[in-house]
């Protein structure tokens, strides 16, 4: 059967890491109506944080900006969440997804974001343009 979508949500917030957890937040409970189990709800929290901090610290570098998170829901219960920023853009994507990778210099980060969000959700899709910003889209479908 062809797969329709059947409810979609977008919401728009300032660059604010204390907005990471109302972005978690938000997108549970708009997919609360799936009834996801709590290994899937777990995996969907923690790909959107990562998601979220990078648009937040990578692409705004903590400047002021808008963080752009939109759900959408399928007729076969996947979802697919987007999370997007207009900052500084990744200047190589397929090195930016290297595990370990990172161009952070303070030590504090692992360079393990996209490579969380990529075993936690069933597709990981990374569209970047320098200056311009980027999108990161990763699709689950839950049992
Ligand atoms: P960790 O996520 O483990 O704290 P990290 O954020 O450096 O560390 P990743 O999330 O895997 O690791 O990201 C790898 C690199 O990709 C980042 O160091 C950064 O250079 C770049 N990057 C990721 N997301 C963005 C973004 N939204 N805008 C600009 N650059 C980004
Ligand atoms: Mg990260």
């Amino acid at each position: 059967m062809k797969k329709t979508l059947i409810n979609k949500m977008k919401t728009v917030f300032d660059s604010d890491s204390r907005n990471e957890s109302f972005a978690r937040y938000a997108v549970t409970a708009f997919i609360a109506r799936l009834d996801p189990d709590v290994g899937e709800l777990a995996d969907i929290r923690t790909a959107v944080s990562e998601a979220v901090t990078n648009a937040i610290i990578h692409g705004y570098k903590s400047k002021e900006g808008s963080v752009v998170v939109e759900v959408r829901i399928y007729s076969d219960r996947s979802v697919r969440i987007t999370v997007s920023d207009r900052g500084c853009g990744i200047e190589d994507i397929e090195q930016a997804k290297l595990p370990l990778f990172t161009t952070d210099e303070s030590g504090e980060r692992g360079g393990m974001g996209f490579a969380i969000m990529e075993s936690f959700s069933d597709r990981l899709k990374v569209r970047s343009v320098l200056g311009r910003g980027t999108t990161v889209t990763m699709t689950k479908k839950l049992k």
